[in-house]
Formats: C-alpha cells, structure tokens, sequence
C-alpha cells in the first residue's frame, strides 16, 4: 500500500493514494459517478480500513500477509481477516534503510519502512502476521519484524514438483490451522474451509471475468483501471458487488476505438502493490495497452480456483497455492506456461518484463521468460529494472516508446 494515513479519495491529483482520473468512454456502471468508472475501488485503502476497523470492533483478528502463497481460506476459515501489508510507498524505504541494506527490493523496503515508522493502520492493528519462506531478503526481513511483531511463518518447500513438497506444504498448513486455533480459539472445521474457498473462488471468479475484458480489440478498460480493482482485503461484499455491478455494464462492450490502435502489451515480472503502478502507468502512457498481467497484482493468483466439494478440503487448498508460479521456486516451469496461456487468450505484441531493484529470482528468470517470449512466442521483449523512486521515469519512457516502434514497424507490410 502507499503511506494513505489520514488521506482520502480527495487528497491531490498526484497522490498515490488516489488512482488516476479514467481514460475513455467504457459505459458506465449504474451506480458509479459519470467521471468514475472503478467506483468504490477509487477509495480502496480507506474502504479496506473501515471494513477492519468494524471486523476488529466485532472481535474479529485482523491477520497480516505479505505473499500470495498465504492462502486466504485459512485465515477466513478462522475467523479473521486477512489484510496484504506489501509496501508500495518509496516514502516508508528512508526508514526502513536504519535496519535494511540499501540494495535491497523496494517491495520489502517498503514493506519494513510501515514496520518502523508505523504508517501502517493495517498493520498497527494486525493480531498476527502471516508470513512465508520466499525470497531471502523477504525471509530475513520477517525475523526483524518478529521481534515486535507476533508472526507464524510458513515452510514453502521450493521444488514444487517434488513428491516431497505436498506433503511438507500441507504438513505446514496444518501447522498453521493449529497456530490459529491456538492464538483465536476457534475451530476451522472442513464446512468452514468449505465456506472460504466458495467465497475466495467467487472473488477469483468475477475478477477473472474482468480481466478478461481486455481481450477485446478495443477493451473498455485500460490495464491501470483493471490493477486497481483490486483490494487489499478479499471478499468485501461491497466489492463483489462492485464488480458484477462492472461486469453487467461492461461485458459484451468495447472501449473507445483508439485503444485498438495502442500496442498490446502483456506485463509480466514482480507485483505492483497499491502505489507503485509507475512502470504500468508509463507503457498507458506512451502509447501502450496492458491487456494483462501475469504477475501477484494480476492473474496469476486469481487463475485457478479451488474444488469446495473436495474430500479434504485443506489438501485442495494446498495444491492450488503451490501452483502459483512464482521465481522462488525451481524449477518455475508453470510461469512459462502461464506466460503462453496468456498470450494467446490476449493477443499481445510484445512483453515487458518489471524486476524490482535486487530482485534475484525475477532478474535471473528473466533470461528464461526473454528466451522464451521470442522463441516461442515470436514477440519483441523487454525488460525494466527500477525501484520505487521515479528518478528514471524518463529513460523507461524513452526505453519503451522505442520497443513500441519496434512493435508498429514489424506491423508495416
Ligand atoms: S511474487 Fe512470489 S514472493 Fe512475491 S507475492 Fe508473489 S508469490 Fe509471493
Ligand atoms: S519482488 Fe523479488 S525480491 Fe521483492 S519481495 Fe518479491 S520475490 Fe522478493
């Protein structure tokens, strides 16, 4: 998230916590203002922070996660609401360099600078945090949050298609079932699994379906308009119904006619938390469309659903999170194919590739995803690696307008 404290969707036109204004003449949701197509998403942190505020009032744990291999439905299943804490903010990263290296990823910078400054109302109210064993800097970083902070970290096991890495995932998420039944005293019995997968499938599912949307020649919303109907709390009903809302005014339309002129990019690479949509925001900018992203922020987490009716319900939930296709794992052959999915269902020109600064898995990946976005995609590729501060916004602009002529030039006979 960016530093949103005391702000609100009013807070100046620049500030991240308001999203930009909407490009294009997509038809409106009903209940939506004229000028304001994403809705309640455009006040998404002070919605979320509503929401917590009641939920904890109600009694209700509020529980911190910082990766998309927490699953939800545990967290739910107990009772409690799972809130992301991943910093988007570059202003937090001056406060978190007291403990952390300089050259380190902005993502966990930021993450930590919330921890120090305490900016975070999330996270100042959270019961527990979630964490797991990623990336190192995310893994080292969590062993100084715990000091002050209560936290369960999970084992992630890393070869995913081992035999032995179900049974240890799982054995993991047991241990976490136990964590909370201890900390909340409450039992998360299979019905109530059953209960938390339906909703989570339901949000996966809509979101899906706006996703989606951009395959169309000139889709009705951009790929900054889609980043941002996200929430940093899942399964708000609001929200839901915000979406179906979306979706019986969009599905079937196009967008205005020159979005078929832009070139279509899919973005692929490290997440982009709430406050730092830069990089997608200079692609818009210059000329470009992201159609989709297969990265945290966008389909990939969201692409596979989890069977409610299945006999162990805690074991389907398992093997939905290790499939997520993140460069922590090796090998990491589902992002690829995840990659080639996306491709043909969205029909982009070209890829562009975000690895944050000292990003290890990413930026080593990268050579793999290049190789195989020309190879075997046939698409010019790019990649950008920058942090948080906009200090080199002009050179990724330059950088990108010159693949997008690239891009129009092979498109000429
Ligand atoms: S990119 Fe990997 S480490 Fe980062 S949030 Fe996604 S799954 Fe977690
Ligand atoms: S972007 Fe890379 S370095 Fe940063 S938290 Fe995610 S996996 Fe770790």
């Amino acid at each position: 998230m960016s530093d949103c404290r005391g702000k609100n969707a009013d807070s100046h036109p620049t500030d991240s916590c308001r999203p930009p204004a909407c490009r294009g003449a997509a038809k409106l949701p009903p209940d939506t203002a004229p000028n304001d197509p994403l809705g309640r998403f455009s006040r998404m942190i002070p919605n979320c922070l509503d929401y917590a505020r009641r939920a904890k009032d109600a009694g209700r744990p509020i529980v911190g996660i910082m990766c998309e291999y927490t699953p939800r439905e545990i967290l739910m299943a107990a009772g409690a609401v799972p809130v992301c804490l991943c910093g988007g903010s570059a202003g937090t990263i001056p406060a978190a360099e007291s403990d952390l290296p300089t050259n380190l990823c902005p993502l966990i910078k930021s993450t930590y600078g919330y921890h120090v400054t305490g900016k975070n109302p999330f996270l100042e109210m959270a019961d527990l945090l979630v964490a797991e064993t990623t990336c190192d800097g995310k893994k080292k970083m969590y062993e100084l949050l715990s000091r002050t902070r209560p936290m369960h970290v999970l084992e992630l096991p890393q070869k995913p298609d081992h035999p032995a890495a179900r049974q240890h995932w799982l054995a993991e998420l047991r241990g976490l079932v136990s964590v909370l039944k201890d900390r909340f005293g409450v039992a998360i019995t299979d019905d109530r699994l059953r209960d938390s997968i339906r909703a989570m499938n339901r949000e996966r599912s809509l979101r899906r379906r706006i996703g989606a949307l951009m395959a169309a020649d000139a889709p009705p919303l951009t790929g900054r308009q889609v980043l941002d109907l996200k929430s940093s709390i899942s399964c708000i009903e609001e929200d839901l119904a915000q979406y179906e809302t979306i979706l019986a005014a969009l599905e079937g339309t196009s967008g205005p006619a020159e979005r078929a002129a832009r070139v279509r990019v899919v973005l692929t690479g490290v997440p982009l938390p709430h406050g730092a949509e830069r990089v997608m925001d200079i692609v818009e900018a210059n000329g470009g469309l992201v159609v989709a992203a297969d990265n945290c922020t966008g389909l990939k987490p969201i692409e596979e659903d989890i069977d409610a009716d299945a006999d162990n319900p805690l074991e389907a939930i398992a093997d939905k999170y290790l499939h997520l296709p993140c460069s922590v794992m090796t090998p990491n052959d589902g992002r690829l194919a995840l990659l080639g999915r996306l491709a043909a269902a969205y029909r982009p020109q070209c890829v562009v590739e975000l690895v944050w600064q000292a990003c290890l898995t990413y930026d080593i990946e990268a050579t793999r995803v290049r190789a195989f976005v020309d190879q075997t995609l046939g698409l010019p590729y790019l990649r950008i690696g920058t942090d948080y501060s906009p200090s080199d916004s002009s050179r990724i602009a330059v950088r990108v307008e010159a693949l997008f002529e690239t891009v129009r030039g092979s498109r000429r006979p």
